[in-house]
């Protein structure tokens, strides 16, 4: 038999000063323990160990020279973390906050998320401490060539699939598959997020935010509920951000609020309108990680230094970042009365306030079934390429529906409790762990 504290106090040992990896095992292992302990072959053949562990780990130095020639030194990772149900796939982040112990927490997540879409791919994350906020384009391409030259030696269509995530958007794919075709001489589906032209999937740039709307759609109908006339708040202003907001419009509900570092803006119009949307990519693309301009050019109210969680709202998105969502903001949501949470980022709420949604009953969608459009897109993307075609975006839109759905009928299976009361998160770690389980019981080790 398995207990959690054992497994949990082995993890620590063998994984030292990983908070965020300890966190996200310990909460998918609370939801599991018991499927686990009621399939004696899971322990004979110890996939908790194994699935805790990843295949194996890359790390390489990122030389680069800045616009001023001096050389600059990063590190690069890619955490190829299970390849049960297909290749690793999973996202680069660049971000100055990027270690091995979070990028482990984000291999160990993508696993199950990528098993929730019902695609064929396995779990995998990587990307560096460096960040491209405040580069020129040509520091970035010198970046991106640079970590590319080392990348290109542990990936490949069949084997790793690497895509976006934060401060890896359009440019950075871009900039990175020129320098693999330049290396490799090949044209595959090495990456996604691909532009258009060279193997790209439309609505693959809204397809998280999309996701996560259909997700709350889903969630909204089967508690006889729907997104008409609902206050919504998102944070971040990223594209997570805009295909949420651009979709909650379209469904009708308002979205009030988005944030950035320097604070966060309250729009009691709704911040989802292609005019006011083009203007956030335009202070993103010109590298000011701020919102506050907004509040001035559309005379919405900006308040600095906070989180949008003090807002009164029916539905709460965090869209930005791993813990952006404390107790104490749980608990002022709550008081303000809302009535779902759609964690969107990855782990956007701290353990205390995702426990604390839950055991008030409050609806709580866990990122790792809200967020997983973005993937499950990606997915489709190697699909086409494989196929060598591209599909129309009502083909693309209708099957991304179509995943999240499904990823929402797998937690209402999984995760009802005796009261009725859908435990998304718990239905979620064990319809993910599942079929990964499952697959490595059957591939033997
Ligand atoms: N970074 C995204 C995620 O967290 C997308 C990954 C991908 O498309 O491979 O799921």
């Amino acid at each position: 038999m398995y207990t959690l504290d054992g497994i949990m106090q082995e993890l620590e040992r063998k994984n030292p000063a990983q908070p965020e990896f300890i966190q996200a095992v310990r909460e998918v292992l609370e939801s599991v323990i018991d499927t686990v302990n009621d399939n004696p072959v899971y322990e004979k053949y110890r996939i908790i160990e194994r699935m805790t562990e990843p295949d194996r780990i890359y790390t390489f130095r990122v030389d680069w020279e800045d616009d001023e020639g001096n050389l600059q030194v990063n590190r690069g990772y890619r955490v190829q973390f299970n390849n049960a149900l297909g290749p690793y796939k999973g996202g680069l982040r660049f971000h100055s906050s990027v270690t091995l112990g979070g990028l482990k927490f984000l291999g160990f997540e993508q696993t199950l998320k990528n098993s929730l879409t019902t695609l064929p791919m396995g779990g995998g994350k990587g990307g560096s401490d460096f960040n491209p906020r405040g580069k020129s384009d040509s520091e970035i391409l010198r970046f991106c060539r640079s970590f590319m030259t080392e990348l290109q030696k542990y990936v490949g269509p069949d084997t790793d699939v690497p895509a976006g995530d934060i401060g890896v958007g359009a440019r950075e794919i871009g900039f990175l598959y020129g320098q693999y075709k330049r290396i490799r001489g090949e044209n595959t589906g090495v990456l996604t997020g691909k532009g258009l032209g060279y193997g790209g999937s439309l609505v693959r740039p809204e397809a998280t935010g999309y996701g996560t709307m259909y997700f709350a759609q889903a969630m909204l109908e089967s508690h006889q509920d729907s997104l008409q006339g609902k206050r919504i708040s998102l944070s971040g202003f990223g594209n997570v951000a805009w295909g949420a907001a651009m979709k909650a419009t379209e469904l009708g509900a308002t979205v009030v609020t988005i944030s950035g570092p320097d604070g966060y803006i309250y729009d009691e119009e709704g911040v989802g309108t292609p005019e006011k949307w083009a203007y956030m990519q335009y202070l993103r693309s010109s590298n000011n990680d701020v919102v506050a301009p907004y509040a001035k050019r559309f005379g919405a109210k900006f308040i600095e230094g906070k989180k949008p969680w003090e807002v009164p709202v029916d539905l709460a998105f965090p869209c930005a970042i791993q813990n952006e969502l404390s107790l104490q903001d749980a608990e002022l949501l709550v008081a303000n009365g809302v009535k779902y949470i759609v964690e969107t980022s990855n782990m956007g709420c701290q353990a205390e306030a995702m426990n604390y949604f839950i055991s008030h009953r409050i609806p709580f969608a866990p990122g790792k079934a809200a967020n997983a459009g973005g993937v499950a897109v990606s997915g489709l993307e190697m699909s086409q390429n494989a196929m060598h075609l591209a599909w129309s975006a009502a083909e693309v839109d209708q099957r991304l529906k179509d995943i999240m759905i499904n990823i929402h009928h797998s937690c209402i299976t999984e995760g009802m409790e005796d009261d009725g009361y859908v435990n998304y998160a718990k239905g979620a770690n064990i319809a993910g762990f599942k079929k990964v389980a499952d697959t490595m019981v059957q591939l033997g080790y």
